[in-house]
């Protein structure tokens, strides 16, 4: 009787083992099915969204860097996710690029930084500032170094993720219908160059303006100002300044490795599923280099055809201007740093990232290009 018992109470135990593994088992089906009904539903969803940029459509560089991050994203999602880009004044004005995605009227925007120093005077330091970091330092200060911790920390309150995402290399000091030998033809210049720069010029006793890039070629054509920065050659060459003016004059001090952004709204960014997120990072980055290679590898054929087809006189900056340059620079920014809590916090990122590459590049890249060049 006991065997028997026992034996009667192992199938019960044994009959309750099989029915809460059953269930189990079951539970587990469904969740699984849950889950891939899930993965089908992100699998399956499209995303149509629209970038509004501050260049015109299709701009030679600078506007074509958010078309090839469109036309990647499209590749890489298999078609998922589909990113129409706008000009600017296509939808919004250039300068409303930020706003745009702030409030969530676009979800992603292609711009510059320093355009809404207005707003976030410490965004400044995330496209460039005068005597600041080449390309490959404030990449390797975005990317490596802290510097895209803060950027994000900077722009959050705006509902704003930014990503790096394209950068001109070193810009030229610009075009000139009066020569510059001396600190003394800088008083009194009009010149259009925006940012600290222009701070910088006013300090030193010129005029900056400030103009959108269609008007400069007019503008310096007709006298209303003396002397225009814009990009580099690859760009100027599209604006026919050569036509506006004698003299093209380097180094441009004032952006040394201008990076620009891709915005997106945050709140659109959370909505995404996580691999399209990476897709996004990914091809943004893919596009950040891509662009200063086309920008180095096309710069030197508009310089040639600038000076030996139209008879530009190439014109680098007296040493003593330049010094003068650097000299009021520093004391803007340790002056904007006093002032201003989120400045100073960047700013000191910045700074000593910056000395700490110089320190190295002294030794290897500086020390190499000049003995490369001799
Ligand atoms: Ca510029």
């Amino acid at each position: 009787m006991a065997g028997h018992g026992l034996c009667k109470s192992t199938k019960n135990i044994m009959k309750v083992l099989i029915y809460v593994f059953t269930v189990l088992i079951l539970v587990s089906c469904s969740n699984e099915q849950n889950i891939t009904s899930e993965q089908d539903l992100v699998k399956d969803q499209k995303y149509n969204w629209r970038l509004v940029t501050s260049w015109p459509k299709n701009y030679p560089g600078l506007g074509m860097a958010p078309e090839r991050i469109a036309d990647l994203v499209e590749e890489m999602s298999n078609g998922q996710m589909k990113i129409t880009v706008y000009g600017a004044e296509e939808q919004v004005p250039a300068f409303g690029v930020f706003d745009a995605v702030s409030s969530g009227s676009h979800q992603m925007g292609h711009s510059g930084g320093y355009f809404w120093k207005g707003k976030v005077p410490a965004a400044q330091f995330f496209t460039s500032v005068p005597f600041g970091l080449t390309a490959d330092e404030i990449n390797a200060w975005v990317n490596r170094g802290g510097g895209l911790e803060l950027w994000r920390e900077i722009y959050a309150p705006f509902n704003i993720y930014p990503i790096p995402a394209g950068n001109t290399g070193t810009q030229m000091f610009g075009w000139f219908n009066k020569e510059i030998n001396s600190l003394e033809d800088i008083k009194g210049l009009k010149m259009r160059i925006p940012g600290i720069g222009g701070e910088v010029l006013k300090e030193a006793g010129g005029i900056p303006v400030t103009l959108p890039g269609g008007e400069l070629f007019t503008a310096l054509q007709t006298g209303v100002i003396d002397a225009t920065e814009w990009v580099g050659p690859y760009n100027d060459l599209t604006f026919g300044f050569h036509q506006a003016a004698k003299y093209y004059y380097y180094p441009g001090w004032h952006e040394p490795g201008p990076m620009l952004e891709l915005l997106i709204n945050k709140d659109a960014w959370d909505s995404l599923p996580k691999h399209l997120q990476v897709i996004i990072e990914t091809a943004s980055k893919a596009v950040n280099q891509d662009m200063l290679d086309e920008y180095l590898a096309k710069n030197n054929q508009a310089l040639t055809e600038l000076v030996e087809t139209h008879g530009v006189e190439l014109r680098k900056l007296p040493d003593d201007v330049i010094e003068e340059f650097r000299i009021i620079s520093n004391r803007i920014l340790d002056d904007l740093a006093s002032k201003d809590e989120t400045i100073a916090k960047v700013y000191t990122s910045y700074l000593k990232f910056k000395n700490d590459v110089s320190a190295y590049h002294e030794i290897s890249e500086d020390a190499f290009v000049e003995s490369r060049n001799k």
